[in-house]
C-alpha cells in the first residue's frame, strides 16, 4: 500500500497543505480553575484525580522544544488558570530557556498577579493577557462567580510598576451582561496602555441558549470604531488573531477577536497542546491527537516532531462553526481558549 504519510526532513518548517505557517504554540498546562465564568465553567471545575493527570515539566518542555525546533517563535501559556500550578514558575523558566522562542506569553484570570507579577516577569513571561468581562465589580462578580475584581485590577497596576510596557485584557462580549459597557472600556483605556481585547462568544458544547442569548458580532464594534476614526492595524507574523485598532487620542488599543468571521481561519498560525498531551490542530472540531506516548525522553524528539509534522498535514481548511459545528470542545478551559 502507499504511504500517504509526508517524510518531515530535519530542518522542516511547520507548514500546513494550505501553505500557513505555524509560529505560535498554545499550550494549556492545566484544566483547573478557580473561577466560575458563565461562558466557560459555569457549575466550577469538578476534580477527577483518575483523570487529572496533566502533563509534567518535562513533558511540557519537550513539547515546546519540539514546537522550538519547528520554528515556533511563541509560546503562550494558557489552562484552565495555569498560575494555579505551583511548578509554574518552573514551567516559565524552562520554554525560556528554548531558542528560538522570544516570546513567553501568559493567559490568566489574574486572581494572584497583584501578588506575584514581578517573579512571573523574573521568570520570562514576557507578555500577559488577564480577562476582565466587566469594570463593575458586582457585574464582575456575576459573571465569574468570584468576587475578585479589585485584586485583579490591583494586579493590572501591579504588572505595569513591575516593568511591563502593555497588558493585553481579554472580555468575552455579551449581549446582556458587558456590551452596554463597551464606552466605559473605552474611557478606562484612553490614558492606559491596555490593549482592550472583545472576544465573540464561542459556542461549546456546554451552551446553547445561552450562546443564542448572549453572542453578538464583533462587526458592530468594528464598524463603530472605523466611524469614530480608530484604525485598523497591520498584523505580525506570530500575532494572534486580533484585529487592532488604534486611535490618535487614546493610549490603549482596542482588538476584536471574531472567529466567525468569514476568513477568520485564513490567517491561522497556531497549534494547541491540551494539558494533557493532546494536539489540536484547530479550537473547535476535532478531538486531539494524543502524543503523550511520545513525550516521555528525551530521545523521542525526532519521533515527536514527525508525528506532529505528519498531523498538520491533516489540518482543515476552515472551522465549520457556521453551520453550528460547535465540534467536541465541551468548554475551553480543556484547551484554553
Ligand atoms: N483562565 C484564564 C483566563 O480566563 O484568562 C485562561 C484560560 S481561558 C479558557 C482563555 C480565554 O478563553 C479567556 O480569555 C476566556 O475569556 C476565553 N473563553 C473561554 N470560553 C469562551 C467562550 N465560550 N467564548 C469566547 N471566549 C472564551
Ligand atoms: Fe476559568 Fe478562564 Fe474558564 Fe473563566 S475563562 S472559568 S477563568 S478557565
Amino acid at each position: 500500500m502507499q504511504n500517504l504519510i509526508p517524510i518531515r526532513n530535519v530542518g522542516d518548517r511547520l507548514v500546513d497543505p494550505f501553505q500557513r505557517e505555524y509560529y505560535y504554540l498554545r499550550l494549556s498546562i492545566t484544566d483547573v480553575c478557580n473561577f466560575r465564568c458563565t461562558y466557560c465553567l459555569p457549575d466550577g471545575y469538578k476534580p477527577n484525580p483518575e483523570r487529572d493527570k496533566f502533563l509534567n515539566v518535562d513533558e511540557i518542555r519537550r513539547v515546546a522544544q519540539a514546537f522550538a525546533n519547528m520554528g515556533a517563535e511563541k509560546v503562550r501559556i494558557t489552562g484552565g488558570e495555569p498560575t494555579l500550578r505551583k511548578d509554574f514558575i518552573e514551567i516559565v523558566e524552562n520554554i525560556t530557556a528554548l531558542e528560538p522562542i522570544k516570546n513567553v506569553a501568559l493567559t490568566t484570570n489574574g486572581y494572584r498577579m497583584a501578588k506575584d507579577v514581578e517573579a512571573w516577569r523574573k521568570a520570562g513571561v514576557s507578555s500577559i493577557n488577564v480577562s476582565v468581562d466587566s469594570l463593575d465589580p458586582r457585574q464582575f462578580h456575576t459573571i465569574t462567580g468570584e468576587n475578585k475584581f479589585f485584586e485583579v485590577m490591583q494586579g493590572i497596576d501591579r504588572a505595569f510598576e513591575v516593568g511591563y510596557e502593555k497588558i493585553k485584557v481579554n472580555s468575552v462580549l455579551m449581549r446582556e451582561l458587558n456590551y452596554r459597557e463597551f464606552d466605559q472600556f473605552l474611557a478606562w483605556i484612553k490614558d492606559r496602555p491596555i490593549q482592550m481585547r472583545f472576544i465573540e462568544l464561542m459556542q461549546t458544547g456546554e451552551m446553547d441558549s445561552f450562546f443564542h442569548k448572549q453572542h453578538i458580532s464583533g462587526q458592530i464594534l468594528a464598524d463603530k470604531l472605523l466611524r469614530d476614526g480608530w484604525q485598523l492595524q497591520q498584523k505580525g507574523r506570530s500575532d494572534g488573531p486580533a484585529k487592532v485598532f488604534k486611535h490618535p487620542d487614546y493610549v490603549g488599543e482596542i482588538g476584536l477577536i471574531m472567529p466567525y468571521e468569514k476568513n477568520f481561519c485564513a490567517s491561522c498560525n497556531r497549534l494547541r497542546m491540551s494539558a494533557k498531551g493532546k494536539l489540536h490542530l484547530c479550537l473547535f472540531g476535532e478531538e486531539g491527537i494524543d502524543l503523550r506516548h511520545l513525550l516521555q525522553s528525551d530521545e523521542q524528539q525526532p519521533l515527536l516532531e514527525a508525528a506532529i509534522f505528519s498531523a498538520l498535514q491533516g489540518k482543515r481548511e476552515h472551522h465549520f462553526l457556521h453551520q453550528g459545528d460547535s465540534g467536541v470542545r465541551s468548554n475551553l478551559a480543556t484547551i484554553g481558549g
